[in-house]
């Protein structure tokens, strides 16, 4: 019976990795080709750059890294530094804000009467890979195109680094190589501040109700926790949270993880034979039936992935968490029916070992809402027309904050910031993109 059911599982498996495509056929998505139009760069009249820069600059110097170890709300106290700071620079501006107790920042800037409240939202909180305290941000006026020295051990050229090729001619914003730098996303909270200090200072200028939202630990996964919609208001919203100032992103992967707990059968490793079931070396049997190619270091564009976060185990125990990630939400329940099947295939193979599976959904793309609520989408695309920007649109390969916020009700593409090279100290931000973003969510804004 087991034998049987061994070989019918092992076939039914062959044939499924056989078969498996996860998207490797679609259509390769293109790095955008262009090159940065001198020309709208640096300075709108009417749009205090310098103030926005400055503001910027303000931003980063303060350190705000969430702590995903902190079971607190915010999970560091120092992420409200910021918040505070921003509620101020808001409140010279005449837009009244509060941060509640899970310290989320609400502000409200009217707009005319009978159109749709639109909501913007940047996080305050910084990634955990690197430190963010003492950023000391360094600007590289009119870039040359060459190799730009952080210190002594660290520097970056358009080789390791392809996306510099494209400021030749730009201001940029780099670290001193000891750091992040932060456009991640305090790119975001200074250019939602710029436009609103543009639209405070222009009163002629009819524009929608403007709902903000500043939050804390998203780098750690909690950001649209606690989040208080009503509070917020908005009927639709953008996250200013991407990279590259022609993208407007609607698509996320969908998400799910999966555990794997080994019971092996422990003794003397002398008195073994027929004995012994090695809890590590099934588990290193299970990764082995998870196939090579649909991991993380072979895959890109759409195509999803399985990645191995964690192993560890002992001869009596042996455990292996992964992260399953794919845009299409069906090739993604083809990979945990994968993981099923190898589960089933060392359970027969395997009797006297006890092995569980656990599989649970974390996040889902939100370009399932976002194509039956399409008014951001639509409403951001006609800005970047009337800009005459040529827009571009990219399946990022994570989630968003928009994601859940669409999930609940408030679809929620995320925009750029002009901020590159996120979560490490090769970070920088492309002042011109950044400038072209306050005008292009001004656009968004405007009536
Ligand atoms: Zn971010």
């Amino acid at each position: 019976m087991q034998d049987a059911q061994g070989r019918k599982t092992l076939l039914l498996h062959g044939a499924i990795l056989a078969n498996f495509d996860l998207g490797s056929r679609n259509r390769k998505e293109k790095e955008p080709s262009f090159s940065f139009d001198a020309t709208i760069h640096p300075k709108t009249k009417e749009i205090d750059m310098d103030k926005a820069l400055e503001r910027f600059l303000k931003y980063v110097r303060i350190d705000t890294q969430s702590d995903e170890n902190s079971p607190t709300i915010p999970s560091a106290e120092k992420e409200l530094n910021l918040s505070r700071e921003i509620l101020k620079d808001l409140e010279e501006l005449g837009i009244h804000g509060e941060i509640d107790r899970f310290g989320r920042l609400y502000a409200h800037l009217d707009g005319e009467e009978g159109l749709d409240p639109i909501g913007l939202n940047s996080h305050v909180d910084t990634a955990l890979e690197i430190s963010g305290a003492n950023v000391k941000p360094r600007i590289v006026p009119n870039y040359d195109g060459g190799t730009i020295v952080l210190n002594e051990a660290y520097s970056m050229s358009p080789k390791e680094f392809p996306s510099l090729a494209r400021h030749i001619g730009d201001d940029l914003v780099v670290t001193d190589g000891t750091t992040l730098l932060g456009g991640d996303d305090k790119a975001g909270d200074a250019i939602i501040l710029a436009a609103m200090d543009y639209l405070v200072h222009h009163p002629e200028i009819k524009h929608h109700p403007v709902c903000l939202l500043f939050t804390p630990d998203e780098e750690i996964g909690r950001g649209s926790e606690k989040v208080d919609l009503k509070k917020w208001g908005a009927k639709y919203a953008y996250t200013v949270d991407g990279s590259c100032y022609t993208d407007i992103e609607v698509e996320t992967f969908n998400a799910a993880h999966a555990d794997i707990l080994i019971q092996g059968v422990s003794v003397h490793p002398g008195d073994a034979k027929g004995k012994m079931v090695n809890a590590s070396s099934l588990a290193c049997e299970f990764d082995a039936l998870v196939p090579e190619r649909i991991r993380p270091q072979y895959t890109e564009g759409r195509e999803g992935f399985n990645h191995l976060v964690e192993i560890s185990g002992n001869v009596d125990k042996a455990s292996l968490h992964y992260i399953l990630r794919n845009h299409d939400l069906e090739k993604l329940a083809e990979q945990k029916e994968m993981f099923r099947l190898a589960a089933e295939t060392l359970k027969a193979k395997y009797p006297k070992a006890v092995i569980s599976l656990s599989i649970k959904d974390d996040y889902r793309n939100m370009k399932e809402i976002l194509d039956r609520h399409p008014e951001a989408f639509l409403k951001a695309k006609a800005a970047y027309e009337k800009l005459g920007i040529a827009w571009t649109s990219h399946p990022i390969r994570g989630g968003t904050d928009g994601a859940t916020f669409s999930f609940l009700g408030v679809p929620c593409p995320n925009i750029g910031t002009g901020a590159y090279n996120y979560h490490g100290r090769y970070e920088y931000l492309s002042v011109g993109e950044f400038n072209k973003m306050i005008q292009i969510v001004v656009e968004i804004l405007k009536a």
